[in-house]
C-alpha cells in the first residue's frame, strides 16, 4: 500500500546504501537474506535512537535501572519461559512454487506467487498442512555435542531481566514499582524475513520490564502505553502516522492479559513498532518454579510479600530506526533541482553540524578546522571542503544534518559564519564564539517535523 505522504521502501533502501546508513550483509559473496550491516551514518543514527531510549528511562526517571545480560543463557530459561514449547510460527510449503510461508500471513490461503500451472489445470497453490516451526536458533557449547550441550541464542532480551531480578531485590534493594531495562541483540529464525530491516533474523531490541504491585498493574499498563507512544512523537514521528492498537483476545500471547502495539505507517502499511504487554506474574512464577528460587518481593517493615506483576514495553531498535528514516524522508525542489532531505529530529541526526569553507583557500579551511575542533567537544560534527557548496549542502541534507556552517570571506574579517537550517533553508550569521551555545540551544528546542500537519 502506498499513500501520498508515505515513502516507498525502494527509496529508503537506495538512500541507505548510497549514503552509507545500511548495507545488505555479505554482499561481496552475493548477500545472505535478511542480514544487514549498519554503515557509519547508520551506526550514528541507531546509537542516537538507543541513547534517546536510555535517556527517557535512566536519566529522566529514577525508578528504572539498567542491565546487560548474556545472549546465551541456561537452557532451562527457555523451558520456563515457554519458548521451547510455544515460540513457533505455523509454516507451510507450497509444492507448486517450492517456497515456504507463514500460514498466518498468507492471503486467501494462497501463496500469491506466479502459478506454475495454466488456469483450470489444478490449483495455483498446493500448500502442505501447517506445522509449527520453532524460531529459536540452536547451537552447542563446549567441545562435545551431546544433549546437555544444547543452548539457544536468545529470541528476546526480556528473559535475561527475569533471571537477574533477584539481584536487584537483594543488592540494589529495589522496591516495586521499578523497572529494569536492557538493549541488545536477539535472534529469531524467521520463516519469512524481509522488508529491509523490518524483519531480520538478527536484530536489536530495547526492552524494559516494569515490576509493580499486582493491584497497580492496570494503572502502569495505561501509563507505559501512553509514555511509549509519546516518546516517538517527541522524537518527531508525525502523530497521524502512529497509532496504538490493542490486541484482540485471540492475538494475545500465552503470558499476557493485555497487549497493545504502537504501530507505524511503514511503506508496507500499518505494522508493529513496539508492543506493550501486561505479563502478570507469569514469568517470575515460571522461573521461581523451574529454578526453585523464591522470587517474591518481601517488605521487611510490613511483612507483605508478593510476586510482582510485570508491564513490558518491548521495542525494536532496527524497526524504530527504519520508522525514523521513513518518516524523515522528503523530497523538495530547490533552484529547479529535486533535493532529497532527511528531516530527522536534530537529536537523532547522525551529524549535528557540517563545517564548510566556501573556498579551499584564503585561510578559510584553517578557520573551519578551528571551528570543528571547538564544536567536536560537544557535538558530532563533520568537515567537508570538497566540491561546490551547493553539492555539499545536498550531501548533508541527504544524511539529515540539521545545520551547515559556512566559513566565507567575511568570516576572516569579523569572525562570524553563516548557519544554514536544513528545513527552512534560512541562513543566519552567528559569531564563531557563540556557535556552540547556539547549536546546543537549537538542539534542545522542542521540534516538530515540517512534513506534519498538526492542526491549529
Ligand atoms: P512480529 O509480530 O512483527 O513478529 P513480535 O510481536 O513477535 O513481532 P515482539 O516479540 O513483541 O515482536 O518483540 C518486540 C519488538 O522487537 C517488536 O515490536 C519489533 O520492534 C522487534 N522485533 C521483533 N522481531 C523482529 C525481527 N525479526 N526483526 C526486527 N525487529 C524485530
Amino acid at each position: 500500500m502506498a499513500t501520498a505522504d508515505v515513502v516507498t521502501m525502494d527509496k529508503i533502501v537506495s538512500l541507505s546504501k548510497r549514503r552509507g546508513f545500511i548495507f545488505p550483509s555479505s554482499e561481496i559473496y552475493g548477500g545472505i537474506g535478511s542480514s544487514y550491516d549498519y554503515g557509519h551514518y547508520g551506526v550514528l543514527l541507531k546509537n542516537n535512537v538507543k541513547a534517546e531510549w536510555w535517556r527517557s528511562l535512566l536519566r529522566e526517571r529514577d525508578d528504572v535501572v539498567a542491565l546487560d545480560s548474556a545472549i546465551i543463557q541456561h537452557p532451562r530459561t527457555w523451558e520456563a519461559s515457554g519458548h521451547i514449547a510455544g515460540f513457533t510460527d505455523p509454516l507451510v510449503d507450497c509444492r507448486t512454487c517450492k517456497r515456504r510461508y507463514r500460514a498466518d500471513k498468507l492471503e486467501d490461503g494462497q501463496c500469491g506467487e506466479k502459478p506454475s500451472k495454466p488456469p483450470g489445470e489444478g490449483p495455483n497453490c498446493d500448500l502442505t498442512e501447517a506445522r509449527n516451526f520453532n524460531l529459536m536458533f540452536q547451537t552447542t557449547v563446549g567441545p562435545v555435542q551431546d544433549e546437555g550441550s544444547t543452548v539457544f541464542l536468545r529470541p528476546e532480551t526480556a528473559q535475561g531481566i527475569f533471571l537477574n531480578f533477584k539481584h536487584y531485590l537483594q543488592f540494589a534493594r529495589k522496591k516495586p514499582p521499578f523497572g529494569i531495562a536492557q538493549v541488545g541483540k536477539s535472534f529469531r529464525n524467521e520463516i519469512t524475513p524481509g522488508n529491509f530491516v523490518f524483519r531480520m533474523r538478527e536484530f536489536e531490541q530495547m526492552e524494559m520490564e516494569f515490576f509493580v504491585p499486582p493491584a497497580e498493574a492496570d494503572k502502569w499498563y495505561d501509563f507505559w502505553k501512553q509514555a511509549r507512544f509519546d516518546w516517538y512523537v517527541k522524537l518527531g514521528i508525525r502523530p497521524d502516522h502512529l497509532r496504538l492498537r490493542p490486541h484482540d483476545a485471540d492475538e494475545l500471547s500465552h503470558y499476557s492479559s493485555a497487549t497493545s502495539d504502537v504501530e507505524y505507517l511503514y511503506p508496507i502499511g500499518w505494522q508493529e513498532l513496539e508492543g506493550i504487554a501486561n505479563r502478570g506474574d507469569f514469568d517470575l512464577r515460571q522461573h521461581a518454579e523451574y529454578s526453585r528460587q523464591n522470587l517474591e518481593y518481601v517488605d521487611t517493615a510490613s511483612g507483605e510479600r508478593y510476586l510482582p506483576y510485570v508491564i513490558e514495553p518491548a521495542a525494536g531498535a532496527d524497526r524504530a530506526t527504519l520508522a525514523f528514516l521513513c518518516d524523515a524522508y522528503d523530497e523538495d525542489e530547490i533552484e529547479g533541482e529535486t533535493r532529497t532531505v532527511l528531516r530527522l529530529h536534530p537529536a537523532l541526526a547522525p551529524v549535528k553540524a557540517a563545517v564548510l569553507p566556501l573556498v579551499k583557500k584564503d585561510g578559510q579551511p584553517e578557520v573551519a578546522r578551528e571551528i570543528v575542533a571547538a564544536l567536536r567537544e560537544r557535538l558530532q560534527v563533520e568537515y567537508d571542503e570538497g566540491g561546490a557548496i551547493g553539492r555539499r549542502y545536498r550531501r548533508q541534507d541527504e544524511i539529515g544534518t540539521p545545520w551547515s556552517i559556512t566559513v566565507d570571506h567575511q568570516s576572516l574579517d569579523d569572525r562570524t559564519v553563516t548557519v544554514r537550517d536544513r528545513d527552512s533553508l534560512q541562513q543566519d550569521r552567528v559569531a564563531i564564539d557563540a556557535l556552540a551555545d547556539e547549536l546546543e540551544r537549537r538542539l534542545r528546542a522542542p521540534w516538530r517535523s515540517p512534513k506534519g500537519s498538526y492542526g491549529p
